[in-house]
């Protein structure tokens, strides 16, 4: 397989690669000009997807597979769920039922903003979701410079089709605090949509109606597209941004910490350990029963020094999941009204994401399409990223063999404004409008000679204040009596992003908003100082490793010099001076892998390593030509 070799590419830098950035794993994908597809790039542990984890102790930083790996000793420092957080405020429901399954702590930040705590080399650190998001980012990238050989400076990171303008926001400036420039925001379910097209394209001419599927970890989306030719329209989008893979864990969680009770007299909720512990083994338990009718969930010592065992059928899994998956269905079935498309003219039914996996879900699917077969040829846990490479590839220059796609996605809540004071929302694009798009409404002044603001709000409530409140700003004094006519214009770029501008018609006054400086939005001050203390963070592990790696040469280095050393004719080939000499070296290098030994410093360790090798490059020229008995 050439994916794991690292590859020659002659460019200073890669144009750009595409990067799902998903709740439980994220993934990487880069178009190959040259073999005209798109690889997905495997990680320093070999796999193809890397959790969305980020752990912190006493001595470093860990990412992905290492933080993961971890999690079971270290949970009230190993963040996961970042995503669940983004964009969204502390005081959230959604956000407190969270908080309550989760072992790391989260608290209420400046404007309300969700900060995870988490100590870190002894002292107390507090990040937003923006900044954990980053880190995950950061190893993606890495991942895909190890692979390619060269910087990658861009990127085109997907979200939930039904993330809000708050949360698409938030994942551009997490992308900003990486380093990497977000050249598109695209939704998952589009993405996965192409990688379908380009699978498709090889066996299947004309116009195809798609209904894309996609259950992951952490959010729900559906799409509805119509592919003609090289053209990918989305007809209509519906999803639930917080529902997934891990609901379905904790409810299995709930049902064992419920029997566990019941068998021990002892609630294990409120210990962090056993629960992160448990939730792993249920995780696996879930994957199993995608496969199996049956399987076992067993923890030793999981609680008091109590082992844990039971069983769980797929019939109670589904059961205890149920509420979840026919939510599912009926989100289904909403956005095909949405679309007006009759489920009979749906060509195929693409399944994406992680959870698409569970039969229950396929068979709730087959009932509702009636019968018709589920697509299932592109990877689910690969499809997104893989669309993303492309679409990346798409909007770089340096690619010669692209191929030739238009996108053509829609918003996925309604916006508008609230005029007067009557909390009325008052609908200026409706949701599932293709974007890019501009629209303007004329409104009316509702008093004579009066200051007029407005609130920008998305969302399909009539109240306004039940919506998402985007931002507010002045268009400041309009004279004349009332029903003054102003001009309101919305606009949505690319990647999902609002401006709205107002203008008194009767004055040629205006005022703009790209809604960017929202409360819950970092700032570019904010930006710029996580910037920084991102690149902190990456001098510190790489200065970690670099000790790490000198300390295991060291360790290695004293182990066979230490061997060769209790050889039996050794004094018949070295004088005892150099045994004396390499023994003293051998005794600091042991003294300098010593744990209680804080002093440690590299040069020191580096210096002595050196030292050390050359002993040992002696020790074997002259063993080399002796047979020892
Ligand atoms: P994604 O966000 O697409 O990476 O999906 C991750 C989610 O899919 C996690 O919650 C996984 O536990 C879940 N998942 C992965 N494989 C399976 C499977 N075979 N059966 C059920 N769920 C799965």
């Amino acid at each position: 397989m050439d994916s794991i070799k690292k590859r020659k590419i002659t460019t200073k830098e890669y144009e750009a690669v595409g990067i799902d950035l998903g709740t439980t794993y994220s993934c990487v994908a880069v178009w190959l000009d040259e073999h005209q597809r798109v690889e997905i790039i495997h990680n320093d542990q070999g796999n193809r997807t890397t959790p969305s984890f980020v752990a912190f102790n006493n001595d470093q930083r860990l990412i992905g597979d290492a933080a993961k790996n971890q999690s079971a000793t270290n949970p009230e420092n190993t963040v996961f769920d970042a995503k669940r957080l983004i964009g969204r405020k502390f005081s959230d429901p959604v956000v407190q039922n969270d908080i309550m399954l989760w072992p790391f702590k989260v608290t209420s930040g400046v404007n309300d903003k969700p900060m995870i705590t988490a100590k870190y080399k002894g002292q107390e650190k507090h990040f937003c979701a923006e900044e954990i998001s980053s880190m995950v980012l950061i190893k993606m990238r890495e991942v895909a410079e190890a692979y390619l050989g060269s910087p990658v400076k861009n990127a085109v990171v997907t979200v939930p089709a039904y993330f809000n303008d708050s949360q698409r926001k938030a994942t551009i400036d997490a992308g900003a605090i990486a380093g990497l420039n977000v050249i598109r925001i695209i939704n998952e379910p589009t993405a996965a949509a192409i990688a379908y097209g380009l699978d498709k394209r090889s066996d299947c001419e004309g116009n195809r109606n798609i209904f894309v599927f996609d259950l992951g970890g952490g959010t729900f989306d559906v799409s509805i597209l119509t592919i003609k030719g090289d053209v990918f329209e989305v007809k209509a989008t519906a999803g639930n941004t917080h529902l997934g893979g891990e609901d379905f864990d904790n409810r299995m969680v709930n049902y064992f910490v419920e029997e566990f009770k019941k068998k021990n007299n002892v609630d294990i909720s409120g210990n962090p350990k056993s629960l992160r512990r448990l939730r792993t083994a249920c995780e696996r338990a879930k994957r199993i029963l995608s496969f199996s009718f049956v399987t076992t969930v067993e923890v030793d010592a999981l609680f008091m020094g109590i082992d844990f065992s039971s069983s769980i059928t797929r019939a109670k899994f589904e059961e205890i999941n149920i509420d979840f998956f026919i939510e599912c269905m009926n989100i289904v079935d909403s956005c095909l009204r949405d679309s007006k498309i009759y489920k009979n003219d749906i060509d195929d039914i693409v399944l994406v994401g992680g959870s698409s996996r569970i039969p229950k879900v396929q068979d709730l699917l087959l009932e509702f399409f009636k019968g018709k077969e589920l697509f299932m040829r592109i990877n689910p846990d690969e499809a997104v990223a893989y669309g993303a490479a492309v679409q990346a590839a798409i909007l770089s220059e340096g690619f010669k063999n692209v191929p030739n796609l238009v996108l053509r996605d829609v918003t996925p809540l309604s916006l508008g404004i609230e005029v007067t004071n009557e909390d009325i929302m008052d609908v200026v694009i409706p949701r599932n409008t293709s974007i890019p798009v501009k629209m303007t409404k004329i409104f009316y002044t509702a008093g004579d000679n009066c200051g007029v603001s407005f609130n920008v709000y998305e969302g399909e409530r009539a109240r306004a204040s039940e919506n998402n409140l985007l931002g507010s700003f002045a268009l400041g004094y309009v004279s004349g009596p009332r029903g003054q006519p102003l001009e309101v214009c919305f606009s949505i770029d690319e990647n999902g992003i609002l401006t709205v501008t107002a203008k008194d018609i009767s004055t040629g006054n205006m005022n703009a908003i790209t809604i960017t400086n929202d409360k819950e939005r970092l700032s570019m001050l904010e930006i710029k100082k996580m910037i920084k203390e991102a690149k902190k963070y990456h001098v510190e592990d790489m200065k970690f490793l670099r000790k790490a790696k000198v300390m295991s040469a060291l360790d290695s280095c004293v182990y066979n010099m230490k061997n060769t050393l209790k050889k039996k004719d050794v004094n018949l080939i070295l004088s005892a001076q150099e045994i004396e000499k390499i023994s003293n070296a051998i005794t600091f290098a042991m003294n300098l892998l010593d744990k209680s030994n804080k002093e440690k410093k590299i040069d020191v360790l580096e210096n002595h390593l050196e030292e050390l090798e050359s002993m040992s490059k002696h020790l074997i020229s002259k063993t080399n030509n002796f047979i020892f008995l």
